[in-house]
């Protein structure tokens, strides 16, 4: 049996750019390392949830790795917490939450992101104190920072169950049944959370919305006299005075194994957290690694001298990397053309002389379509190439959307593909 990397350039679909001669960033990109494995593949084209439907990283996720989403998923609150070590029951209710700057005499927001420069360490210390201070009645909570401006928030009933059928405050998404979608357009004030339509008189939804509320105000009173913040208004930034929720969800999901499911031993390589709690809870192992520089280059080097080293003890790996999909939201399209460039030099560059195709498949692909242009998730499928000794290739020098849609794989969803890769390795 050979092994497999399954390598997932999270954000990698895009659409064909006017700057960059009518080329999409992949297309445009110098990648001579993908290349040299296109011309050993076979190629096509995903729909990584169903078509016409612009996924979450969460959902794709659950989905390219065999798992119907609309059986499973239950949304991303409670995936992100467990994934950061919170305990999690039924009837707990789980929240993604973001720091946000608001005005402080409204409700208007300013910035969502904190302007995207809030330091872990920063939200560490604003976490720390939400704990020591804030209390709600009849209902514990445990709020944990992640990444940046990311964290996550539990709420518990003490004594009971609460409902996750309650609205984002996060104005930015919508909550359809366990689903968080991005609204196209939306005015910035934070929203007030309520039961969701046709739930207006749970009691477990109305308390759920009650104790969200509460939280929020609470929240930004203890925010606002935080010395974090104090720090920050010297320095001329945004204050982090607002936790907006979104994604709330009543359990966690419940996957069949995924090494039993398939029959091979997987580890994987993720970044995330929420990509860390899909991994654990379809039992695959998680490779540790240090967590991402600014050196971009840097940190692919050492994740494709990681993957080697891994390689011996697992027959499948999954590699999730985070790169393109962030510039892409942001519409910048040469910084995703350069990140496609990195990956391809220092993650490919390092990993090819050393895992021959002889005894590895590498299956590439996305887990979404990011188009600049419209800086966020798109319906647009993402490509897809299988590369291994012992195939007929299909001949195309190049992978990219355009040439992927001409590949002899042609249209796949995405729980097709595991089945689909443990015939190349079997
Ligand atoms: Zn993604
Ligand atoms: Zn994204």
């Amino acid at each position: 049996m050979k092994k497999l990397l399954y390598i997932v350039l999270d954000g990698l679909g895009d659409r064909p750019i006017k700057d960059l001669g009518n080329k999409t960033p992949l297309e445009a990109a110098n990648k001579p390392n993908m290349d040299k494995l296109a011309l050993k593949s076979n190629m096509g084209f995903v729909y990584t949830v169903g078509e016409k439907i612009a996924p979450e990283s969460d959902v794709a996720v659950i989905s390219i790795l065999g798992y119907d989403p609309h059986k499973y998923y239950t949304g991303r609150g409670p995936l992100e917490s467990f994934a950061e070590g919170l305990d999690m029951k039924d009837g707990d209710l789980a929240y993604r939450i973001n720091f946000a700057t608001k005005e402080k005499s409204s409700d208007r927001i300013i910035d969502r992101r904190v302007g995207r420069n809030l330091t872990t360490e920063e939200a560490g210390r604003l976490a720390e104190e939400i704990n020591r201070k804030v209390r709600l009645n009849g209902a514990t909570f445990k709020f944990k920072n992640t990444i940046g401006h990311r964290g996550v928030l539990v709420i518990k009933k003490t004594g009971g169950r609460l409902s996750s059928e309650v609205t984002n405050t996060d104005p930015a998404y919508e909550k359809e049944g366990v689903y968080g979608v991005a609204k196209e357009v939306f005015e910035n004030i934070v929203q007030v959370c309520k039961p969701v339509n046709g739930r207006e008189n749970s009691k477990e939804a109305i308390e759920a919305a009650n104790l969200t509320n509460d939280f929020l105000k609470k929240s930004t009173a203890v925010l606002e006299e935080s010395p974090v913040n104090m720090e920050r208004e010297k320095q001329n930034k945004p204050i982090a005075n607002l936790i907006l929720t979104r994604d709330g969800g009543e359990r966690l999901p419940k996957f069949p194994n995924i090494s039993k499911k398939f029959n091979i031993k997987f580890g994987c390589f993720v970044e995330m957290p929420v990509e860390k709690g899909i991994a654990l809870l379809t039992g695959m192992d998680i490779v540790e690694l240090p967590l991402p520089t600014k050196d971009l280059g840097g940190d692919y080097t050492l994740r494709a001298g990681k993957v080697i080293e891994a390689l011996g003890r697992y027959d499948a790996l999954y590699i999730h990397i985070k790169g393109p999909d962030e510039p892409a939201h942001d519409g910048k399209f040469r910084e995703k053309l350069t990140s496609i460039e990195l990956i391809d030099k220092y993650f490919f560059g390092n990993l090819l002389p050393k895992s021959p195709l002889k005894n590895t498949v590498f299956a590439v692909t996305s887990d979404h379509s990011t188009p600049c242009e419209i800086k966020a998730h798109s319906e647009d499928p993402v490509p897809l190439m299988i590369s291994s000794s012992g195939i007929r290739p299909d001949g195309i020098e190049s992978f990219c959307e355009r040439n992927a849609k001409k590949g002899s794989l042609g249209k796949l969803i995405g729980p097709e593909l595991m089945p689909l890769f443990v015939t190349y390795i079997k």
